[in-house]
């Protein structure tokens, strides 16, 4: 559950070493270890390590070599004391909420997040007695004023999905530590190598591994690090509630955290260049992306983070219509539901997503209707900025 980060080592180099301990195979690289539970020499043994007085595994639903290996390379890449390795993003999230929170106390988070944790927060956190208010991301000076007695956590992603807003994580730490909060932020959109929320004063840092970390569109997995305290009683939730990482993803996910680094300054810089030829396009009323100049937390985000990450969003001049149109003329890039893949993908909110809100409701999560989100795939970037072109012209 909780293993102390290699600290000798910068973070790609523990992304590569951090291994499960050979075996008498003498085996280069991890093997898989898909067994459900684990063997006792005898009663004594199996009597202390219930008692915790051994740290041996007893049930991969609470331990497993495999997911180890994968927490400890998420905690030396996040700096973090501890960690704990989920199903997915969103058991991760909820874990989190679940673990530290209880009837009575009040979540302050971000309005801009993630479509099914924002369910989570207005359907079924309130089910449980724990209420939530939501605040503008764009507003962090706001903030103070809404919390409450009963706030327990603050809770946001940065930068945002869909939208790329950034919120500066240093103020946020300052306001979490002088009421005495939980910070809880969602850092899939940068992941680990682009930004590291625990330095800036987050508490815990929540990821869906089945993004950047996977990299490649193949598994699902969940991550949530942070201070050991909190760590414990996640863990403790999840080891008897049941969201169990998979040995095999988890051994998918850190074979994939071995080429991260390498990945991330790729899927950054193709991004970067495909947002600053495409700014100013005569069919685009804008671009945003968190490294161009124009963005409006540009000096947020070259101060928190060490790329601008791999997803580019633009607006279509010709909205909704428009947006449908340009799926539609698109070659190369996916029509599909994920991000953080080597192949690029294309997606409408308005029109998909998100289309159940209202025009109104979109709009105050910053989705307006021609609304496009590329994520930036591991191809030749020229190629990826030549089918966007033509899908533009074809499609305005
Ligand atoms: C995808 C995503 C999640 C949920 O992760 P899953 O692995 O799909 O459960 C949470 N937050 C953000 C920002 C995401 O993009």
């Amino acid at each position: 559950m909780s293993k102390e980060s290699n600290r000798k080592y910068s973070p790609e180099t523990n992304a590569v070493r951090i291994q499960v301990p050979k075996t008498d195979e003498m085996e280069h690289t991890s093997p898989m270890f898909l067994t459900s539970s684990f063997c006792f020499d005898n009663a004594e043994e199996m009597r202390a390590t219930f008692a915790d007085e051994t740290d041996f595994n007893i049930y991969s639903r609470f331990s497993n070599p495999n997911v180890d290996e994968l927490i400890r390379k998420m905690c030396a890449l996040e700096g973090a004391e501890a960690g704990h390795a989920t199903a997915s993003g969103m058991s991760a999230i909820f874990a989190s909420f679940m673990a530290l929170m209880k009837a009575g106390d009040h979540l302050l988070s971000a309005s801009s997040i993630f479509g099914s944790t924002h369910t989570v927060i207005s359907k079924f956190l309130p089910k449980y007695g724990i209420e939530a208010t939501y605040f503008d991301i764009n507003d962090p000076n706001g903030i103070e004023a809404l919390i409450k007695p009963n706030t327990k956590m603050i809770f946001v992603e940065t930068p945002s999905n869909p939208g790329l807003e950034i919120i500066d994580l240093a103020l946020l730490g300052e306001i979490a530590n002088k009421h005495n909060l939980i910070l809880n932020v969602d850092n899939c959109f940068a992941s680990p190598v682009l930004q590291r929320p625990i330095e800036f004063g987050a508490h815990l840092v929540t990821t869906s591994a089945t993004k950047w970390i996977d990299g490649q569109g193949r598994v699902l997995g969940g991550v949530v690090v942070g201070k050991k305290e909190l760590i414990k009683e996640i863990h403790a939730f999840c080891r008897s509630t049941g969201p169990a990482l998979s040995p095999f993803n988890a051994w998918v996910l850190s074979k994939s955290l071995e080429t991260l680094h390498v990945r991330m300054e790729r899927h950054s810089g193709s991004a970067l260049k495909l947002a600053t030829a495409l700014e100013g396009n005569r069919h685009l009323s804008f671009v945003r992306y968190p490294f161009l100049p124009s963005h409006p937390q540009y000096a947020v985000a070259t101060k928190q983070m060490s790329g601008g990450g791999g997803l580019v969003c633009f607006e279509l001049k010709g909205g909704l219509q428009q947006g449908v149109r340009f799926l539609d003329s698109l070659e190369l890039l996916s029509l599909t539901a994920n991000l953080g893949d080597s192949r690029s993908i294309a997606s409408h909110p308005a029109s998909t997503t998100h289309a159940k809100l209202t025009e109104e409701e979109r709009l105050k999560v910053g989705i307006t209707p021609g609304l496009i989100r590329i994520s930036v795939g591991l191809e030749n970037v020229n190629d990826i900025l030549e089918d966007i072109l033509q899908a533009l012209d074809h499609s305005a």
